[in-house]
């Protein structure tokens, strides 16, 4: 079976991209430009060099014809699509142009791409939400609620474009999501939907950091966790209260587009984050850190009069994901930026 990935040079699409060659699957990734597929490391050379892994360039995800030589020059035909390519970066200035717009014409011209291009045969597509298409911002910490598959970030497209750009990213995400399930409903397609949705994602990287890398630069939200405790004397106040391990949210991607029940369904793929419980785990998991992070008050975890709780349950019941510890999370997080750091 072939499966086209978008956004595999990505974080979180490289995790995919490998579990994906692991499981046996021929894919089709598509990438920005050579840059970007000069960021996958050596990990993926030999899946190159037999031709299981090829690419195509998309240099505009946003314009649907640009996918039809991705369908056209496979030997086999694609079955499955899972969609990750969209952008997260909350240093921005011009929402449409840096966040709506790509999220948004990039989700619809995918769905569009399998419809024109895809004979009939793609039967699902899995794409990558968020739970930021889940969590209502406008609520705050909401003690006492639990978020789940059934609740949505709901804002308009104008409000977005004026708002600041966490807002806007949330939006990207709840938009695009929203778009892709009306599309499925509307058009009636040869393939269903399935979309994952995961709060913070941390992790390692594939092939670890190259050395002496500036933490700043890593994607997002690998920059966000590295700089807010690396360093730093104060236990940051919770942003968004849940996460999820990388490899688990490749994981529930797979999953997603090969478990038939999975059609149709959302996933919020995460359990409780907060800083301190954070920091907590990562002491007792990789001691050599301790004098470089925040002590906080160990044991003073937020709890549910503090702060909305998330119910990840689903993942597990429908897609038979096990949740890995933040103790393994937070070590392997973290030993990866040491490492950097000495060049190991
Ligand atoms: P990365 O920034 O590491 O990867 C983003 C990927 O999308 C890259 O492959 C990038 O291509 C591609 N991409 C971004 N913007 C565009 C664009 N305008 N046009 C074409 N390609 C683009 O982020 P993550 O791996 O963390 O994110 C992957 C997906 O997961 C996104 O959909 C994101 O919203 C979602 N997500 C991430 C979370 C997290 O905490 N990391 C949490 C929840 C959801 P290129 O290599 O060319 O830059």
């Amino acid at each position: 079976q072939t499966l086209l990935i978008t956004g595999a040079t990505g974080f979180i699409g490289q995790h995919v991209l490998q579990q994906a060659l692991q499981k046996g699957y021929n894919v089709r990734a598509t990438v920005r430009s050579d840059g970007s597929k000069s960021k996958l490391p050596s990990e993926f050379d030999s899946a190159i060099s037999s031709g299981q892994l090829t690419f195509d360039n998309v240099s505009d995800i946003t314009a649907t014809a640009n996918y039809e030589s991705a369908f056209k020059d496979t030997s086999h035909p694609i079955t499955g699509i899972l969609h990750l390519a969209s952008p997260f970066s909350l240093n921005v200035t011009d929402m449409k142009k840096d966040l709506l717009d790509p999220a948004l014409d990039g989700t619809r011209a995918v769905l569009e791409a399998a419809v024109r291009f895809g004979q009939g045969q793609v039967r699902r597509i899995v794409i990558t939400s968020s739970f930021a298409a889940i969590l209502d911002l406008k609520q705050g910490y909401r003690p006492g609620y639990t978020y789940s598959e059934k609740d949505w970030f709901e804002i308009s497209y104008d409000e977005a474009a004026k708002a600041d750009s966490t807002t806007a990213y949330c939006a990207s995400k709840s938009l695009a999501e929203k778009l892709a399930w009306e599309f499925v409903k509307q058009q009636k397609p040869s393939f269903d939907l399935a979309t994952i949705a995961p709060a913070w994602v941390f992790g390692p990287h594939v092939g670890g950091l190259e050395r002496g890398v500036d933490f700043k630069s890593l994607n997002e939200s690998s920059a966000s966790l590295a700089t807010k405790l690396l360093d730093q004397k104060d236990i940051p106040p919770i942003d968004f209260g849940a996460y999820a391990d990388v490899r688990d949210v490749a994981l529930a991607h797979l999953l997603a587009f090969e478990k038939k029940e999975a059609g149709g369904e959302r996933f919020l793929v995460s359990t409780h984050f907060d800083y301190q419980a954070g920091v907590d785990a990562l002491r007792e998991a990789l001691p050599e850190i301790k004098t470089r992070v925040p002590e906080g008050k160990p044991g003073a975890v937020a709890t549910k009069e503090q702060v909305y709780q998330v119910d990840g349950s689903k993942a597990e019941k429908v897609l038979g994901l096990r949740y890995r510890s933040l103790g393994e999370t937070m070590r392997d997080s973290f030993k990866e930026l040491l490492d950097s750091e000495t060049g190991k």
